[in-house]
């Protein structure tokens, strides 16, 4: 019989209840005890959940209260200096300073620093680990996570981590290498897997996703000597989980590791199941991953069936698990809760909790079992009404694809002269002024807006109190002398939302939270179609504030490759293709605000860089069609109108190339907490626009003085030509309240104001 096996469940629950009973605990409405019995609660739900849906055997300790490699770490004691007194008295509140940092009486401690996990929306915390580091199994989360299950008659595989990825995810403080802390490390893993094997463990997961990266040398040896010692140990069988890609070359290290399985990735990579099969010796079992861990739809069960086929050929099936192709972190929890979409929309989708039925559908088929034929029939006709439907193709759509020509992606001249066209037509100063968008999104205008959602505000009333908010924004902005202005984006909810429910194509779930970070989720909009823009989606918002003032106004657009980004995208197309239609609507777009008389548009793309495939090899074809979609978007006016576009991260340098060729006329960025460092990029490249580098954070509510930035400002003109730089904050301004607001951009304009002087 061939075996259903789950690699990871989401943790936040269906309806959020881990992020209600997180921040009840954290707000001091309920003790760590209530917190505790709140997450057995969730992962006894969850167990049986995948019981239920037909999984042999589910993971268990892929459950977390904040986050897996922060739990990992905190596990084998890797705690950093600062936290480790608190640690001593109160555990589980150095755990949570250890994510979210702690001010409390005298103590002042700051969170680890936050990344993105692999090519995921996720974050994890990445662990601070230094020469010398002494790692120990200081905790039992595994173990007493594998007994909970026991008590309940589930028998589990404990997922951990696997040693090396926990150290190529870690960063060291002292500038040594993590990969030399493996021999500390392994005792703990060996000591761990006693432990597991002892309590009747037998199986453990061992994630090793780095495995799908480009590795050198070093990385690789480190891999052999990490599983060659734990081969030696007692301990349970293991599984070495790969995901997000194909092993490629790591293909034949990974299938000769000293290990008792191997899980691949089919659905990123169905090409490699051949090579896997003939690399992995006979007595091992074969995981795959054949339904989708990173997306929603449906999938398409016939073809799943016949790799599964053909590995059973091979393998046999005492040999052969089904598995999601990651785990399921990274989708919604459960479809039939999904209460906002349309039916047939809805039966085209697949949750974490039906792409555990669509797995044991398949090992029945696969087991020859005829009562999986009406599931197969079903799924075969789903995916046949999606292929067909009408609300998916837009022959309008394909069509202006397939005429897109390469004119359609260059402006008409080059940016040198379209800057004194421009600088001419917005009557700009040097080190003209501006910011990113957003202003304060204040009680008050969530409020509204949550009442008008709930039908409490009529429209007109909704409206007006949107006037009122972007009027004083305006008032504001002159009376502070800024040179462009923005209307505020106070009808924003989200800068990715606020596109997709305007455009066709798209579509929300009500309920399909996937977890960010901690307690934090995310709903992303759904693309299912062809996207398209039926009527113009900000023109109003913008030519309603220019009609209030004489200074320019800059329109406010989210970019396509951002767009796509944040989204779940189709599985019908490329993606190239469809961020190439979200910029055709795009490009309608400015084109509709410079013909309304806006003469800057600001294209965000905040995304850009998060989207670099997780190959090298891969980076360059991403970013030439994510450029030309930028370019497709921006490309339609004339030269005096300027382009900006905004991006906020810590590394240009790798894609600085990219970033260039995208020829916005001006790009900010965020550069206040590097102190003009990340300008260097820029200089190095000798880019060719213009730069508006940020001068103050704007995550925090400190006001920063004119002194500081116009040492930043005289920072910035030492490395770039003071005629392409411009002024402003780091990034949008939507967190922060009016005051700090205010007095901060009053001693940005004057720092501008300052650097004028001295020209
Ligand atoms: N225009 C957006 C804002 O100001 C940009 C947000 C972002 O960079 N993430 O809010
Ligand atoms: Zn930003």
């Amino acid at each position: 019989m061939t075996t259903v096996t789950n690699l990871g469940f989401p943790r936040i629950g269906a309806r959020r209840e881990l992020k209600h009973a997180l921040e009840g605990y954290w707000r001091g409405e309920s003790d760590a005890a209530q917190l505790q019995a709140s997450a057995a609660a969730l992962r006894a739900r969850h167990w049986q959940l995948q019981r239920d849906a037909g999984v042999d055997v589910p993971p268990s300790n892929d459950f977390s209260l904040y986050d897996h490699v922060l739990d990992t770490a905190v596990l084998f004691d890797a705690i950093p200096q600062r936290y480790r007194q608190l640690a001593e008295r109160a555990p589980l509140d150095a755990y949570f300073a250890m994510a979210r940092g702690l001010q409390r009486d005298d103590v002042d401690l700051h969170a680890l620093e936050m990344t993105k996990w692999f090519d995921t929306n996720y974050h994890y915390l990445v662990p601070e680990l230094q020469r010398d580091q002494v790692f120990t199994l200081r905790g039992d989360k595994p173990q007493s996570e594998y007994r909970e299950a026991r008590a309940l008659g589930i028998d589990t595989r404990p997922v951990l981590l696997g040693p090396v990825s926990l150290l190529l995810l870690s960063k060291t403080t002292d500038g040594s290498n993590p990969l030399d802390l493996l021999d500390n490390l392994l005792p703990a893993y060996a000591q761990l897997l006693g432990e597991l094997k002892q309590l009747g463990a037998s199986w453990v997961q061992l994630d090793e996703p780095v495995l799908v990266q480009d590795l050198d040398d070093a990385t690789r040896a480190a891999f052999v000597r990490a599983y060659a010692v734990l081969a030696d140990v007692p301990r349970p069988d293991i599984l070495l989980a790969t995901y997000f890609g194909a092993l490629d070359d790591n293909q034949s290290l990974a299938a000769t590791l000293p290990v008792e399985g191997l899980h691949v990735d089919l659905v990123r990579a169905p090409e490699q199941l051949d090579a896997v099969l003939r690399a992995l010796p006979a007595s091992r079992v074969l995981s795959l991953g054949l339904v989708n861990g990173r997306n929603i739809w449906r999938a398409p069960l016939d073809n799943a069936l016949i790799l599964a086929r053909y590995a059973l050929g091979h393998r046999g099936a005492d040999k052969l698990w089904l598995a999601p192709s990651c785990s399921l972190l990274h989708c919604p929890v459960d479809l039939t809760l999904e209460k906002k979409l349309d039916g047939e929309l809805r039966s085209w989708l697949a949750f974490s909790r039906q792409k555990l039925q669509e797995l044991r559908t398949l090992a029945d088929a696969l087991d020859g079992d005829t009562n999986a034929e009406p599931a197969l029939a079903q799924a075969r006709e789903a995916i046949e009404s999606r292929r067909r439907s009408p609300r998916v193709h837009n022959a309008t759509v394909k069509g202006r694809l397939a005429a897109l020509a390469a004119a359609d992606a260059v402006r008409a001249t080059p940016h040198a002269q379209r800057q004194l066209l421009q600088a001419q037509a917005l009557r700009l100063p040097a080190f003209p002024t501006t910011t990113i968008g957003s202003f304060p999104q204040t009680q008050e205008v969530r409020e509204a807006r949550a009442r008008h959602k709930s039908g409490k505000l009529t429209a007109d009333d909704y409206d007006t109190f949107l006037a009122a908010q972007t009027e004083h924004c305006v008032r504001v902005q002159e009376q502070i002398g800024l040179d462009v202005l923005v209307h505020g984006e106070f009808e924003r909810n989200d800068m990715v939302e606020y596109f997709g429910e305007q455009l066709d194509g798209f579509a929300f779930t009500g309920n399909g939270w996937v977890q960010s970070y901690g307690s934090r989720c995310v709903k992303p909009p759904v693309i299912y179609g062809d996207v398209s823009r039926p009527a113009p989606m900000t023109v109003r918002w913008s030519q309603y504030a220019q009609s209030l003032t004489d200074k320019p106004m800059k329109g406010m657009l989210t970019g396509p490759v951002t767009v796509l980004q944040w989204s779940f995208v189709r599985d019908d197309q490329s993606r190239a293709d469809t961020c190439r239609q979200i910029a055709l609507a795009l490009r309608d777009e400015v084109c509709d605000l410079e013909a309304a008389g806006i003469r800057a548009i600001q294209i965000d793309e905040p995304a850009l860089r998060e989207g670099l495939p997780l190959r090298r090899a891969e980076w360059q074809p991403y970013l030439d069609w994510a450029v030309d979609a930028f370019r497709i978007s921006a490309s339609g006016v004339a030269d005096a109108t300027q382009i900006h576009t905004h991006m906020c991260y810590a590394q240009f340098n790798d894609i600085i190339e990219a970033v260039a060729a995208l020829d916005a006329d001006v790009i900010s960025i965020e550069t206040s907490r590097s102190r003009m460092e990340l300008l260097d990029a820029f200089a190095r490249f000798d880019y060719p626009n213009q730069v508006g580098p940020g001068v103050y954070d704007i995550h925090s509510p400190r006001v920063p003085d004119t002194a500081e930035m116009v040492e930043l400002l005289r920072k910035a003109s030492a490395v770039l030509p003071a005629q392409k730089l411009w002024v402003n904050p780091d990034c949008g301004l939507k967190t922060r309240g009016w005051e700090e607001t205010r007095a901060a951009l009053e001693a940005m304009v004057d720092a501008a104001r300052t650097l004028r002087s001295e020209r």
